[in-house]
């Protein structure tokens, strides 16, 4: 039985296939990289295993039973966690704010009432003080710098507890000693048992960071394997340079 797999898995956008027939495994309690040149259907992956679009064919199975299709937040409560390439957060409430409407049960209307519980707000600051942002609880989610945002989004998503973490390009537009931290922080969850699937451009941090990487290329895997063996391999170096 497989952690999390995808079999076929196909999307289409009138003539673009941005997914064609992708077949992936995630290696369970490693740290798995997804990477391919820019517009190689790898967001268009993420939006499909997490039910934000649906996938014209194929399938998705998650700790051995089948989510394909399911709502976004019905694959959340399975255990999946997902940051996004541009950020979702919500810009003007606080950064606690954003912690609180990341738990599944409550609405944004209760956090706005100031309802959550005592234990959600703990969690919540246990989770800000890991990522080092606790200091910035009553802050706008907009004041704060990008990659303390990326940061937050990523503690946010811990709120749900999540087996399986998909991060869509975390060192983006992020500067280096943030970049270190997201990678430290991603080195030890991944020790405390999350697994995790990272599309990420940062080639270097890619190399340091996966135990294994899957190399799409129009839609689709053209190559899978530890980072040494992806780096020589002749189908990747050709997916990047031949246009
Ligand atoms: P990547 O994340 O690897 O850069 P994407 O998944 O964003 O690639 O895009 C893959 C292909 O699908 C691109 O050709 C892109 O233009 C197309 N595409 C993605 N989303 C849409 C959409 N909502 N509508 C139309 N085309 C899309
Ligand atoms: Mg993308």
């Amino acid at each position: 039985m497989s952690f999390f797999a995808t079999t076929e898995l196909t999307r289409s956008f009138g003539g673009v296939t941005a997914v064609d027939r992708a077949t992936v495994e995630v290696l369970p309690g490693k740290i798995n990289g997804l990477i391919g040149p820019n517009g190689s259907g790898k967001t268009t992956f993420f939006n499909l295993v997490t039910g934000v679009i649906k996938p014209d064919s194929g399938v998705v199975t998650f700790r051995g039973a089948p989510v394909t299709g399911f709502p976004p937040h019905r694959i959340a409560q399975a255990g999946l966690g997902r940051t996004f390439q541009v950020t979702r957060l919500l810009p003007r409430l606080t950064v606690m704010d954003n912690m609180l409407v990341a738990v599944r049960s409550r609405g944004i209307r209760d956090v706005l009432r100031k309802v959550a519980p005592a234990e959600d707000v703990e969690r919540a600051m246990d989770w800000l003080r890991r990522v080092g942002i606790d200091h910035l609880r009553d802050q706008p989610a907009q004041l704060l710098s990008y990659g303390q945002q990326k940061m937050l989004e990523i503690a946010s998503i811990l709120m749900a507890d999540p087996e399986l973490i998909l991060l869509d390009e975390p060192a983006g537009g992020v500067n280096p000693v943030m970049v270190e931290r997201i990678a430290t922080l991603v080195r030890e969850l991944n020790a405390e048992g999350r697994t995790f699937l990272i599309v990420e451009h940062n080639m270097e941090l890619v190399m340091s960071l996966c135990d294994h990487v899957v190399v799409f290329s129009r839609g689709t895997p053209i190559a899978a394997g530890p980072p040494s063996m992806i780096q020589t391999d002749p189908r990747v170096l050709e997916a990047y340079l031949g246009g």
